[in-house]
């Protein structure tokens, strides 16, 4: 038995919920239940177990090992075009700003301002250092001399997911990363 693991806090033991094929239900934020959920959705049978930790938990009528990586037993169809938050608009942009590469002080900039009848929407906004934003001002894009790093779009589901990779959250477990970067690109 691994022993570091054996102590851990059974609330920093979450399980990686995969969909019925296997992909992580969602990557950013990581789809991630509490123990208590995988182990009820493990006796509801709505799951199969993938991966486990090494840890046993034990209750007086029964002892298991506590999933680590859960796959539902039905298919859930993703939402094929993700809703447009402010949190997706920074998704989609890898949280930089599209005229410098910032990473500091991120808000949004309309490429045809709101005061010229620009609309808040995928096509429209993208996301920009409060440095750009501010220097960009009321202006058109072709009258700013400013470039952008990429042409705003609408993204897909898969499109957040892809970028969500980059992102990892802070702890993760070995038994999740076979599911969760097997899809990654390599790098030359
Ligand atoms: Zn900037």
């Amino acid at each position: 038995m691994n022993f570091l693991e054996q102590n851990l806090s059974l609330e920093k033991c979450p399980a990686l919920v995969l969909n019925a094929d296997y992909r992580p239900l969602s990557y950013y934020p990581l789809s991630l239940w509490s123990w208590q959920d995988s182990v009820k959705s493990v006796f509801l049978d709505r799951v199969n177990i993938v991966s486990n930790y090494d840890r046993i938990i034990r209750s007086p009528s029964f002892n298991m090992k506590l999933p680590s990586v859960i796959a539902l037993k039905s298919f859930i169809k993703p939402q094929s075009n993700p809703s447009f938050t402010r949190f997706n608009v920074f998704l989609r942009d890898r949280f930089s700003c599209q005229y410098c590469g910032s990473s500091e002080e991120l808000t949004f900039d309309h490429l045809l301002p709101r005061s010229k009848g620009g609309k808040t929407n995928w096509d429209n906004v993208v996301t920009a250092c409060s440095t750009c934003n501010v220097k960009k001002g009321g202006r058109l894009l072709k009258h700013s001399e400013m470039m952008l790093n990429q042409e705003p779009y609408q993204p897909t589901t898969e499109d957040l997911h892809k970028n969500g990779k980059h992102f990892p959250p802070n702890f993760l477990h070995k038994s999740w990363m076979d599911y969760l970067y097997w899809d990654v690109e390599l790098e030359a």
